[in-house]
């Protein structure tokens, strides 16, 4: 079969070529299709390769001055033969593998979930299969499968279009066509180009609005998309602002070790070292001075923050995403199904004058129809008002299925709120089966969040009707007159009046409302147009349906209010229903007063400056009833106001509102794949308090690295401090310097690497989220940190000399420049070294808190890092005891009473910041 001729065959010729009828294929052969073809993939898509990762350890600054530094020791080492630089040269190369591996394998892992998650993201297809419409995961389609696609579904391969309802698609990715293109299903010339062949849809475009079907005619590499050879995965890289941060500071402390060593190579010179000695000595600090794992360990932050995420069913799509939503400062989140349930059950409604009660939960559709008093209504007087009921049933397409072995009781299929009509008629005594069969469908008007309405043109027994549904302003719009017992009576402003105030009083109990109609047509109904059918419309009635609020959303809210983040609440829902909900889940900050809502309506009156300023001075915010233009709108001007913005959607008309905002969130179960795709963010669940959570997940990366930051740099400068002490002390009696050069880049090695990257798994804090934002322009070192750091570390410096020299006093030693190389000098570096060590350990477990005691119950929340600093005790253990790597390391063993001096200096330094500490929450505290 030639491989462009599938638009220049008939509908019937297509599936003839592919062995397939408009029944699609059995399972059987679509089984052999898929191991004889492969799967639905695109090869060139997949994901960054392991080498990939693997590189991209090595390329970032810090690296790189580590392993020139490496490299220079070699070179050293062979022109000069110098046996110490072939050390120095090795531990900072095992130095540089150690970092790389962590983070590769650490990357490596994180990568393989998102990946998998990803891939659960997009809706499976509707296919054909068996006769039957069956959800088939995309990769599993096989040409001749025949499947359904609607508004906003993404095209999962090549298809020939044989049934076309206004179905229009988005191409641009494909053929640069911006505007949408009318898809047809007649047979075309041979010689067409891509963009021409109007009966064709391919994989990786959209559909921007209608439906059809399409039979598959390729999939995987050979849809046009695969033959596209460089669409390859999107290889844009984002960068969060934590990571741009992290690169300034990287180059700031390189222009700094740099700086530091120079100035030590000339004092070295000076106070009469060898030069070989002093570049040495000047090199290790250097090293030693560079904290090169952040950006490792930022990446490995955003790993396990994107792990525990997706445990909670939020899939980020790119790393840097997660440390972005911890800046979030503004939250626009929808109503129905992110902070109420979706699972909607009618409880009121109002027909005729009658106010009446269904009983029942959920979908169930067993229940009794009250009236006022709550008696029993009897059958004849329903059966009077059954054409209320009757529309709310044919002007519906969602529908409820009884419990089965995935479900455990009555469930909804298609939209919720239609559902919950279907139920409510049940309840009446409508059957949702032998209607829909019985009257057919002559035409349909979807609804749409424009219009707010549908409608369903039928063939009952007595003549062609409209039934129509929809929000109750819009069908009021279109109502000229109402029925009422039984007879049609022209609306009076009375009857308006009337029907307003039920509104208003279902709203307020945070009902959600959607009013019936219909109209007996008299012409042709065949080629009726929406206009057409959508007017002179008699009003019905109006039903009122619950919808309770999702689990967590109250604390959710609260949370965010702790953590200064604004919500402002959009929904095309009715204003008073919205705001009842937002009494219920607590939306504003102060519980007694009620939040502001701004009318879509309103909005097109509201100038930019006005509405800009309503959302500076107000915290929370209800937008009701509006369109999703409005909500692009708001966003961009919150995106103006230099906001961090996160905003959920999940239709199509979302998608421009995702793209614009810092942090769109698109709906996993609800939402679109046109939404999924344009988003940061996908929650699985729906939930707003995911999103919440998700927020407090960014906060902690930030936490974490300043954590790990400021932990980092203390033992830089106390190791500065040490090098600086043994220069005066070459300097003023020659005595022998405290630590050698491989010694301090050991200290990376076995005391700092393991513990710092396991400082990034820290948990969230409830502190994290009873801070505001931060502040983009807040720097993790500024003034008040580097008075502490420097502080800190030079009591670690401090105390580590101090024990140098404490040894030789117990010892009665004078260890001088040319002591270096005896064992007594091996004993006290180690001393030197040892006390650095586990300073340091003190000083990473106590870091975890900024001002509460290290001595908390919480200390067992993050055990991978209280393994990681037992295990690299024993690793400082070995250095100083284990033969072979003593010897390399220049140490020799110390005795029971020199390790009791490492344990005290340890205890000294560990008291002195939690005198810090003490005095902060004394000071903070009121
Ligand atoms: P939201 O998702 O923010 O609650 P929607 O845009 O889905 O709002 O709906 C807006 C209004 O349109 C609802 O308040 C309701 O009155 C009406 N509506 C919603 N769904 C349907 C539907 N399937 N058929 C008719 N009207 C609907
Ligand atoms: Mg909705």
């Amino acid at each position: 079969m030639n491989e462009a001729a599938f638009h220049a065959l008939s509908a019937d010729e297509t599936f003839s070529t592919l062995n397939s009828t408009t029944q699609g294929l059995s399972s059987k052969e679509a089984a052999s299709r898929l191991s004889a073809n492969g799967p639905n993939d695109l090869i060139s898509a997949k994901p960054s390769s392991r080498l990939a990762i693997l590189l991209a350890q090595f390329k970032d600054l810090l690296v790189a001055v580590l392993i020139v530094a490496g490299i220079i020791s070699f070179c050293l080492a062979f022109v000069e033969g110098s046996w110490e630089n072939y050390r120095n040269g090795t531990i900072i190369f095992l130095i540089v593998i150690v970092d790389a591996a962590l983070g590769f394998g650490l990357e490596y892992k994180a990568s393989r979930i998102v990946r998998k998650l990803r891939s659960l993201i997009l809706s499976p297809a509707r296919a054909m299969r068996d006769g039957r419409l069956s959800e088939i995961p995309l990769q599993a389609l096989v040409p001749g499968d025949v499947i359904h696609i609607e508004q906003g579904d993404k095209i999962p391969a090549d298809l020939r279009i044989v049934e076309s309802n206004n179905l229009r698609t988005n191409e641009f990715s494909l053929t640069g066509e911006s505007m949408p293109v009318d898809k047809d299903t007649e047979k075309l010339a041979a010689d067409l180009t891509v963009a021409d062949r109007i009966n064709m849809a391919f994989a990786g475009t959209t559909v921007a609005s209608g439906n059809g079907v399409g039979v598959v005619v390729h999939t995987g590499m050979r849809t046009e998309l695969g033959k596209i050879a460089a669409m390859t995965e999107d290889v844009i890289e984002v960068r969060s602002p934590l990571q741009d941060e992290l690169n300034v500071l990287a180059i700031r402390l390189t222009i700094v070790a740099g700086a530091i060593s120079g100035g030590l190579l000339v004092l070295a010179l000076w106070s009469g070292l060898d030069w070989l000695v002093a570049v040495t000595y000047a090199l290790g600090v250097a090293v030693a001075c560079v904290p090169q794992a952040l950006p490792a360990q930022l990446t490995v932050a955003m790993s396990s923050a994107s792990q525990h995420l997706a445990r909670k069913n939020a899939v980020v799509k790119n790393l840097p995403t997660v440390e972005t939503l911890g800046s979030t400062n503004v939250i626009c989140t929808d109503k129905t199904g992110t902070v109420t349930r979706n699972e909607m059950t009618v409880t009121r409604a109002w027909i005729g004058e009658r106010e009446l009660q269904f009983t029942g939960v959920g979908y169930r559709p067993d229940g009794e129809v009250l009236d006022e008093a709550s008696n029993p209504v009897p059958e004849d007087a329903i059966r009077g008002i059954d054409l209320f009921f009757r529309s709310a049933t044919l002007a519906s397409t969602g529908t409820i299925h009884p419990p089965d072995d995935l479900h455990e009781g009555w469930y909804a299929v298609g939209d919720p709120s239609e559902a919950a009509l279907v139920a409510m008629s049940m309840k009446a005594g409508i059957a949702y089966h032998e209607e829909t069969t019985n009257f057919p469908e002559l035409r349909s008007f979807p609804f749409d969040t424009e219009r707010k309405r549908m409608s369903s043109v039928r063939r009952l027994p007595e003549g062609d009707f409209v039934l129509m549904k929809g929000a109750p302003d819009t069908i009021l719009d279109v109502c000229v007159s109402i029925r009422k017992d039984g007879n049609v009576q022209p609306m009076t402003r009375e009857d308006r009046k009337r029907i307003d105030d039920r509104n208003i009083a279902f709203s307020d109990q945070a009902l959600r409302v959607l009013a019936l109609a219909y109209r007996q047509l008299d012409g042709d109904p065949e080629g009726i147009s929406q206009e057409e059918a959508e007017r002179d419309m008699v009003f019905l009635g109006l039903a009122g349906m619950i919808d309770p609020p999702r689990k967590g959303v109250r604390e959710a809210m609260r949370k965010c209010h702790n953590a200064g983040i604004d919500i402002y609440m959009i929904t095309g829902d009715h204003a008073a229903t919205a705001a009842a909900i937002a009494r219920d889940i607590g939306l504003g900050r102060n519980s007694e007063r009620a939040v502001r809502v701004v009318r879509g309506k309103d909005m097109a009156g509201l100038g930019d400056e006005e509405l800009a300023y309503m959302m500076h001075s107000n915290a929370a915010l209800i937008f009701s009833r509006v369109e999703p233009a409005h909500k692009l709108r708001v966003v961009r001007l919150l995106g103006e106001q230099g906001r961090v913005v996160a905003v959920t959607g999940d239709g199509i008309n979302d998608a421009p509102a995702l793209k614009r905002a810092h942090i769109g969130v698109a709906m996993g179960r609800t939402g679109v794949d046109v939404a999924k795709e344009v988003a940061e963010v996908v929650l699985l669940d729906d939930n707003f308090s995911t999103l919440v959570d998700a927020v407090e997940e960014g906060r902690s990366i930030y936490s974490n690295i300043h954590k790990v930051v400021l932990a980092s740099l203390t033992t830089n400068i106390a190791e500065l401090l040490a090098v600086l002490l043994g220069l005066v002390g070459i300097a003023i009696g020659n005595y022998a310097i405290p630590m050698l050069t491989i010694q301090i880049l050991a200290i990376d090695l076995f005391a700092e690497i393991l513990p710092l990257t396991f400082l990034c798994f820290d948990p969230p804090t409830k502190d994290d989220m009873r801070r505001p934002p931060r502040n983009r322009r807040d720097h993790i070192l500024n003034p008040a940190t580097g008075l502490e750091i420097g502080f800190l570390g030079s009591l670690i410096g401090a105390l580590s000399v101090g024990n140098f020299f404490l040894y030789m006093q117990r010892h009665g030693l004078n260890l001088g420049q040319d002591a270096i190389g005896t064992i007594e000098y091996a004993r006290a570096s180690a001393m030197t070294w040892l006390t650095m060590a586990f300073c340091q350990f003190a000083n990473i477990l106590s870091r975890r808190y900024r001002d509460v005691s290290i001595f908390n119950r919480n200390i067992l929340t993050n055990r991978i890092l209280l393994g990681a600093v037992i295990l690299s005790a024993g690793q400082t253990f070995l250095a100083v005891h284990a033969p072979g790597i003593r010897q390399f390391l220049g140490f020799a063993p110390i005795g029971i009473e020199d390790w009791l001096y490492v344990f005290g200096a340890a205890a000294i330094f560990l008291t002195a910041w939690e005198g810090i500490k003490w005095k902060r929450r004394r000071s903070t505290s009121p």
